[in-house]
């Protein structure tokens, strides 16, 4: 049996090595956290899924000129991807108002926005992943300001993407977290995953909620809806 190096492994995830250098395998669980762990479960058969729906999203995207790590399915719930050097931001990206948003403005949920929005945070659990603007990143020397306007520009095009993708399949897109990485050439790639764990879904005539809000909100059916969001995505 081939060995396989794991380097990582995370709450939903585990990365192994391959022999080429430039390469990695990862390999997605059915674990669930919330609020930065502290809400532990598993939804069955969602590491299958969140493979399989990363994988034909980030395809749709490359067809649409957005670069990313996809390299190649392997299984249904293994994929190679390009090893990059995460940039340790999560960039959120809204279309209606939900989550931490609601909370920390005091609005409601459910209200669409004219324009999207982008927000930063830094990726460091120990941290909470706390909220980051511009300055800070350059502060921090997270990233550069050339880098920060790419992920920008690639994040805004993400979203224009799949807002369109999911509005031709009856769902609206809330809003998602990306990642992105850079190759070992230097070139910013879109990493990580888009499934129901990262992005909010809402079917657009009932407002059902379709990701893992019904998870870390105890909303029950939760291998229903990742199941529903494989059917609309892939048929
Ligand atoms: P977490 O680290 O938040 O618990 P995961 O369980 O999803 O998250 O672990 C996957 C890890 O792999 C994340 O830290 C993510 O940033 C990282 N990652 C994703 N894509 C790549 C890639 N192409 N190269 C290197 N690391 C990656
Ligand atoms: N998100 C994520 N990982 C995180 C934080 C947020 O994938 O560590 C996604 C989340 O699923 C949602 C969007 O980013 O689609 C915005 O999340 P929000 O800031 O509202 O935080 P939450 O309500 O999840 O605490």
């Amino acid at each position: 049996m081939e060995m396989r190096e794991m380097l990582y492994e995370g709450k939903a995830k585990k990365v192994y090595a391959t022999e080429d250098p430039d390469l990695l395998i990862v390999s997605y669980k059915d674990d669930a956290t919330a609020f930065n762990g502290k809400k532990k479960g598993t939804i069955t058969g969602k590491g299958a899924i969140n493979n399989r729906v990363t994988n034909f999203m980030m395809q749709r995207l490359e067809e649409q000129g957005v670069p990313t790590h996809f390299v190649e399915e392997l299984n249904d719930r293994e994929t190679v991807v390009k090893k990059v050097e995460i940039v340790p931001l999560e960039v959120i990206i809204r279309n209606i108002s939900a989550g931490s948003f609601a909370k920390r403005y005091g609005v409601e949920e459910g209200i669409p926005f004219e324009n999207p929005t982008i927000e930063f945070s830094y990726k460091n659990d120990d941290l909470d992943d706390p909220l980051i603007n511009e300055y800070h990143i350059q502060a921090l020397k997270l990233a550069t300001p050339e880098e920060v306007d790419t992920i920008k520009k690639m994040a805004f095009k993400v979203n224009a993407v799949m807002k369109e993708f999911f509005a031709q399949r009856n769902v609206d897109l809330v809003d998602f977290k990306l990642e992105f990485g850079k190759t070992s050439d230097g070139t910013i790639v879109l990493a990580d995953e888009i499934s129901p764990d990262t992005c909010r879904f809402w079917d657009s005539e009932t407002h059902e909620k379709l990701d893992k809000d019904r998870f870390r909100r105890d909303l029950g059916n939760v291998e229903d809806a990742y199941d529903e969001m494989l059917k609309r995505i892939i048929g």
